[in-house]
């Protein structure tokens, strides 16, 4: 009989370059977890709006390394088999057997997907709340030519402002579900005349009564900026359950489970005509690598975790100002440092 699969896990903590202040909160630490299977890796992202915790999802991967069999290669059963518990937990065990496949082939991960690693959209830098000043500044000098301002502060329009006035950058927004659908209703158009690529979750989780009246509202004003659901979508049914109400999608692991049910939301955001973006949360190279290998079947990317963190364990995707670059090595191709 061969031997059951080890599963191992050890806590990260993750310290920020500066301040991460969205519409949730703000923190100048993540406490991450990365998972070891076998030689596969892989990490979840401890994010407090969905209330893990780093115990939480430490007690979770012991619960399954009970579960996971003999067999590296039967994904799917063994990730039907897992025990139930948050997507980021799920996720770490999904991406350390990706990785695995990859490492037991010899093969990058994006080859086995059938995906072509020059194909990648640029990712943008995220810019969190601030003074709008500040936030101005930051973009003037940070040195890539597309930034995600992070919004829902009593200074949206400032904000937004500023920061066009001090940069001619690419930009786009997150709301990050800090806009009743009035507030939405009456700055979107104000936003519009700033040249923004799209908004991202702009009303309440879970609001999609609420954006098919935003939409209706923006139309009847030939308002023509797009709309992503982030914090709504987290799975293909969240998906199809948002057809029509919404112009993209925010795919990622961490709230998927994996890189299994990304590929599902994909597919199902395309059958539905919607657009893409692949996004990340405040993750090591190790997770935000995972989802890089994912970017080619997206329109967009906003994958810079690593580049907010100061204390990276590990060496992944690489970066030259928005460009990414994806490590060739079997498996994700990260290393420990
Ligand atoms: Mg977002």
């Amino acid at each position: 009989m061969s031997k059951k699969l080890n599963l191992t896990c050890q806590p990260v903590t993750l310290d920020l370059k500066t301040t991460f202040r969205i519409a949730h909160g703000a923190s100048d630490q993540r406490h991450n977890v990365i998972a070891h299977l076998e030689e596969g890796l892989g990490e979840a992202a401890v994010v407090p709006y969905y209330g893990d915790t780093q115990a939480g999802i430490v007690a979770y991967l012991e619960q399954a390394a009970a579960t996971l069999g003999d067999d590296p290669f039967l994904i799917e059963d063994i990730l039907n088999s897992l025990p139930a518990g948050s997507p980021a937990a799920r996720a770490a065990v999904d991406i350390a057997l990706h990785d695995l496949w990859g490492k037991r082939l010899g093969q990058p991960l994006y080859r086995l997907l059938g995906l072509t690693p020059q194909a990648l959209p640029l990712t943008s830098f995220t810019i969190a709340i601030d003074e709008p000043a500040l936030m101005a500044e930051r973009a003037a000098t940070c040195g890539y030519p597309l930034i995600k301002i992070k919004l829902g502060s009593p200074d949206d329009e400032a904000i937004v402002a500023a920061i066009r006035q001090a940069t001619s950058a690419r930009l786009r927004v997150d709301a990050n579900a800090g806009w009743s659908r009035e507030e939405a209703a009456r700055l979107i158009p104000r936003l519009a005349e700033y040249d923004l690529e799209f908004i991202e979750q702009p009303l309440a989780v879970g609001d999609i009564d609420g954006l098919r009246w935003l939409k209706e509202r923006l139309r009847l004003q030939k308002i023509e900026l797009p709309l992503f659901a982030d914090e709504s979508v987290r799975c293909a049914a969240d998906v199809a359950a948002h057809a029509g109400a919404i112009d993209g999608v925010v795919i990622k692991l961490m709230k998927s489970g994996g890189i299994r049910e990304a590929l599902r939301a994909i597919h199902t955001a395309r059958a539905l005509d919607m657009q893409i973006m692949i996004g990340c949360m405040v993750e090591s190279s190790l997770g935000v690598t995972a989802a890089a290998h994912l970017a080619p079947l997206c329109d967009y990317a906003d994958l810079d975790g690593p580049l907010l963190i100061r204390n990276d364990p590990f060496k992944g995707l690489g970066y030259e100002g928005s460009c990414m670059i994806l490590p060739s090595g079997p498996g994700l191709g990260v290393e420990t440092l």
